[in-house]
């Protein structure tokens, strides 16, 4: 009888099945069974599951397991709601999510660095205003986190012309790109960046990392882009910044809150760009077989995939 691996996901009905057909398609030795249609014996024997947003409650029950394969590449919120797990977290490291991730961040530094906001102002007052642009080269690109979506965004920044610095948790070697760590570095990458991206993960040491100092050694015509966790950014103090002209624009892909609030002031400034958590979504079929081949590898020729450090948070 094929081996059954769990499903474990708060996800609504359709989505849960189209999941499931993308996981059966991708591995046919394997049968894929979601948590609320497996049997007690089977929920205590499972050693390895699939999770995807799943409940604490459902997890819990799941005694015997392993490890988890996770289907997003942020695990902040399962770490969160399941501080003292007994088993190890496997997050979703996928090529394709990172290629997804710097056409994300491309089109938006291309939004800001060619002055797009500005122009569809100018439109709404019918003003005819040409700006003095820039080139690429000259604009400093400051890619906080250089793990797999921060690489890949900061060289296809790079093959596009601009100028880029990177600042990491160790120290690292990359052609053509001033880098930076610790926090002498982070002040460094500040002070010189004209667009700052993050895409660090949200852990006990970038939680409010961007706080009130960090901000204020950004220039005024700096802006931001966040497609990582909205806590590593004190917004309320982003947000004054920007009314009052001291930041240029922030591009707003995440919330403390989702979706965002009808009633959040983010909404109606101009210069604050919104955006429903869609820079980096994970590819369903790109997944499954990441997925599936770590599960593979696992129960085939007793290999682990490489898991989440607890203690470093991510
Ligand atoms: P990753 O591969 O784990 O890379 C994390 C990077 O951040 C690494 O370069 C790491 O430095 C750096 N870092 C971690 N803690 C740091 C610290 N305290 N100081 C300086 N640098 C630090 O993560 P990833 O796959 O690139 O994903 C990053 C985050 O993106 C996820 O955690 C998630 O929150 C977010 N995300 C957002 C979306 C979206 O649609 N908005 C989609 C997917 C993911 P080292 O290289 O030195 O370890």
């Amino acid at each position: 009888m094929n081996k059954i691996i769990p499903f474990v996901s708060d996800a609504n009905d359709q989505l849960k099945a189209l999941w499931l057909d993308y996981l059966e398609n991708e591995m046919s030795e394997y049968k894929i069974v979601l948590f609320e249609n497996l049997s007690l014996n089977q929920i205590q024997n499972a050693k390895v599951a699939i999770v995807a947003n799943p409940k604490p409650t459902d997890i819990a029950l799941m005694s015997n397991l392993v490890w988890v394969q996770s289907l997003w590449a942020g695990v902040e919120k399962l770490m969160q709601e399941i501080p003292d797990a007994s088993f190890e977290i496997v997050r979703m490291v996928d090529p394709k999510m990172a290629e997804t991730m710097a056409q994300s961040v491309l089109a938006w530094t291309l939004y800001l660095h060619k002055n797009m906001p500005a122009y569809k102002q100018q439109q709404m007052q019918k003003i005819w205003k040409q700006h003095i642009e820039i080139l690429a080269e000259e604009k400093n690109i400051a890619v906080l986190g250089l793990g797999n979506l921060g690489i890949s965004s900061a060289l296809k920044l790079q093959e596009n012309g601009f100028n880029v610095l990177g600042w990491s948790r160790s120290k690292k070697d990359i052609q053509d790109m001033t880098t930076y760590y610790g926090d002498e570095g982070l002040n460094q990458i500040l002070t010189e960046a004209d667009i700052v991206i993050c895409l660090l993960p949200l852990t006990q040491a970038t939680n409010n990392l961007l706080n009130k100092q960090k901000l204020d050694l950004l220039r005024p015509n700096t802006a931001l882009i966040n497609f990582a966790r909205a806590n590593i950014i004190n917004y309320k103090y982003l947000f004054e910044k920007i009314e009052k002209s001291e930041l240029a624009h922030a591009v707003l892909d995440v919330f403390e809150s989702e979706p965002l609030g009808a009633d959040s002031v983010l909404w109606d400034n101009p210069n604050i760009t919104i955006l429903p958590h869609i820079s980096g979504p994970t590819n369903m079929k790109s997944a499954s077989k990441i997925a599936l081949k770590n599960i593979k590898e696992y129960y085939q020729n007793g290999l682990t995939p490489i898991f989440v450090d607890k203690k470093k948070g991510y």
